[in-house]
């Protein structure tokens, strides 16, 4: 899930060489032995792209939707009629989000599989699932950033249903890190693992089909969710979504098949990277004359979206609060703002009589 951003929405036009998507619940054969997937998702970001890659004994799947009755009847369909009723072999999660890892318990429980995952996005993911909004640091991270109590109180609500949305995750699983490959149906994938969206979040790529799984990390026409998390109030994800997105465009070749987890299959990766990149700057840069005012990380989203995010809607205030912590912590780590509390307790930022010009 991503707030728009006020300078992207239309400077790049993706295009769609895979074709239409699949509709919800339905699929459709995009390379050889690669299925494109498609589930919707009862949330704002409508659906979520899923992939099944044929590798001889049945299916590897990568990433499962969320835990919803729409969504296992859409499984049940698809692995019947689509998949040709052969086992699934093992479930990837890309990363930790309800959205990709919430049905890989109920998956790899059924098919007696295993669970591939990087370690980080495993842990975070069993966090997230138990989590009942009332943890002191979740708390104290948006009364920081400027939320009054009862607002709060409706966001934890919103993160228990999103606990929800995960079915158990198994007790063990198969790690996964940066750099490994694998062959699946007698090709290889190698994985590229990098922060930013999410701690490790995972992206697959295969030179011989010319194809390069993105998952959440690079997205056709919505800008990552880059938030900072309540277990690390003063990180800086924005630094390791650079790196990644820099690593991303070193090893990958521009004209790969580009298969996100929103949005329609695309090409030119480099291009997209590029746009993604010098929208973050700027953003920073007005981000930072802005805060010539000292101002709370709530009162600095119109400088960073484009869209209104209206105070009552806790799921977009949510992650517009991380995603603008998230900006104000990296301008932080980069000496260009300084951070103080308020007599209210909330953080404040100023950009006056720091080194920048
Ligand atoms: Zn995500
Ligand atoms: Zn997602």
């Amino acid at each position: 899930m991503n707030v728009a951003q006020a300078s992207h929405l239309n400077a790049f036009l993706p295009v769609d060489p895979a074709g239409t998507p699949p509709p919800p619940g339905g699929s459709v054969e995009i390379a050889p032995g690669v299925r494109w997937l498609r589930m919707s998702l009862p949330v704002e970001l409508n659906h979520i792209n899923l992939w099944a890659l044929d590798d001889g004994a049945g299916w590897t799947i990568i990433d499962s939707g969320i835990d919803h009755p729409d969504a296992r009847s859409a499984w049940e369909r698809l692995l019947r009629d689509d998949l040709g009723g052969r086992p699934v072999t093992r479930v990837i999660a890309t990363h930790l989000h309800p959205d990709h890892a919430g049905l890989a318990g109920w998956l790899v429980e059924r098919f007696d599989c295993r669970l591939w995952m990087a370690r980080s996005e495993y842990l975070m993911a069993k966090a997230y699932a138990a989590s009942t909004g009332e943890e002191p640091a979740f708390r104290d991270l948006f009364f920081r950033a400027g939320w009054q109590p009862h607002e709060i109180d409706a966001l934890a609500t919103r993160r228990r249903t999103v606990a929800g949305f995960y079915s158990p995750l198994p007790g063990s699983y198969r790690r996964l890190r940066d750099g490994d490959s694998l062959q699946i149906g007698g090709r290889r994938w190698s994985i590229i693992a990098g922060g930013g969206h999410s701690p490790e979040h995972l992206c697959l790529h295969c030179p011989e089909l010319g194809l390069f799984i993105s998952g959440d990390k690079v997205l056709p026409t919505i800008s990552s969710n880059i938030s900072v998390d309540p277990t690390e109030p003063d990180g800086d994800p924005l630094s390791e979504w650079f790196v990644t997105l820099a690593r991303i465009r070193a090893a990958v070749p521009a004209d790969v098949l580009v298969l996100p987890s929103h949005g329609g299959c695309f090409t030119g990766l480099h291009r997209r990277i590029d746009t993604l990149v010098a929208e973050q700057r700027l953003a920073l840069i007005r981000l930072r004359a802005e805060l010539a005012v000292p101002k709370r990380a709530d009162e600095v989203f119109g400088t960073l979206f484009s869209r209104p995010i209206p105070r009552n809607n806790m799921p977009l205030m949510g992650l517009a609060t991380g995603e603008s912590l998230a900006m104000l912590n990296h301008l932080i780590a980069t000496g260009d703002v300084v951070r103080s509390e308020g007599a209210d307790g909330a953080w404040r930022y100023h950009s006056e009589g720091t080194a920048s010009p």
